[in-house]
């Protein structure tokens, strides 16, 4: 039995998620992780120090069309599991090359519990379903946020491979949100805002605090459909899937749209006016009140601790 991991990388930088992924597949069998696209050299070196990994491949200059899937099936022909994590990418990704496989992608997945068992979430996270998957081969999506990282200290072999693949789609362009806080799937500390912000400029007072805690920003969809923040800083069931040590939900009152999105949270503080509101009942520490006055005294005593 062995694992082909598919590295996400985006400028030249590793993913967090993929050493993610690498912790989660660890138990199933040896691991090849393949780097596949531009700008390599980094991220395969970085791929390399993951504990786990028996070697590298890096296929280059390949970018995200179809024809990295032809490319990831002419590569994993031995190993019996194609995986990689449920973002934007692996979700593209690996149901169309299940497809070509004739296989059924297991996506989502959050606990493996054996070498064809995966429990998986439905009904916008409000069930666990266990899957047993007969086929032969297992392709799998992984919800990074559920693994721990898998550990460094490796120098695992980097083999670069020459592939010449003819591609129908042609990628024309990547457009990209340039933001220096850290990745919201990822984050250890998620500040989110809700609608009850009221405007746009108002979220910037979401984003200070972040910016002083190191946090990542996430947003309600209310808050993103009335254009106060990005739609990429969305969480929930139509957002991003978050599992921070802490989530700081301010203005936000807890609709299952979105605490279907931060049901991996291992605390969370909930600043809001309504004592009776969902995300207020389930927070561990809430601070009754109005936003406006807690986020600046917040920021008071932040500064003051240095
Ligand atoms: P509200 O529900 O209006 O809550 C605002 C909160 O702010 C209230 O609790 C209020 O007491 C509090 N408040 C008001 N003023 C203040 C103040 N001054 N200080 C402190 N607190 C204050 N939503 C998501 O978030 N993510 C999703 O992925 C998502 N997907 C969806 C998918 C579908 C198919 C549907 C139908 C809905 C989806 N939604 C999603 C929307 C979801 O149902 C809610 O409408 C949304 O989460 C509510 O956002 P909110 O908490 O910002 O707003």
């Amino acid at each position: 039995m062995s694992v082909l991991v598919i590295a996400d990388h985006d400028l030249g930088v590793l993913s967090p998620a993929t050493a993610r992924v690498v912790g989660a597949v660890a138990e199933l069998g040896p691991i090849d992780l393949l780097v596949i696209g531009q700008n390599t050299d980094t991220v395969a070196t970085d791929a390399a120090r993951l504990a786990g990994i028996r070697k590298v491949l890096v296929v280059k200059g390949v970018s995200a069309t179809d024809s990295d899937v032809s490319v990831i099936q002419s590569l994993a022909t031995e190993h019996q599991y194609v995986v990689q994590s449920a973002g934007s990418v692996g979700k593209d990704r690996l149901p169309r090359l299940a497809a070509k496989l004739d296989l059924m992608p297991v996506t989502d997945v959050v606990k493996i519990l054996g070498p064809n068992r995966f429990e998986r979430p439905i009904y916008a996270g409000n069930a666990l379903q266990t899957v047993t998957d007969d086929q032969p081969r297992h392709i799998l999506t992984i919800r990074a946020s559920a693994f721990r990282a898998a550990a460094t200290g490796n120098n695992a072999p980097i083999e670069v491979i020459d592939i010449s693949v003819v591609s129908a789609a042609k990628l024309i362009a990547a457009h990209r949100t340039e933001s220096d806080t850290p990745d919201l799937a990822t984050a250890q500390i998620v500040v989110g805002g809700g609608v009850a912000l009221g405007s746009a400029e108002n979220f910037h007072l979401i984003e200070a605090l972040a910016k002083r805690l190191g946090a990542a920003i996430g947003a309600t969809r209310a808050a993103v459909d009335a254009g106060y923040a990005p739609n990429d800083w969305q969480v929930g069931q139509t957002g991003k899937i978050i599992a921070p040590d802490l989530y700081i939900a301010i203005g936000i009152s807890g609709a299952l749209q979105h605490l279907a999105g931060i049901q991996g949270a291992k605390k969370i503080v909930a600043i809001n006016t309504d004592p009776e509101a969902p995300l207020v009942k389930l927070a561990d520490v809430a601070l009754i009140g109005d936003l406006f006055e807690i986020i600046p005294q917040l920021m008071t005593e932040l500064d003051k601790a240095g």
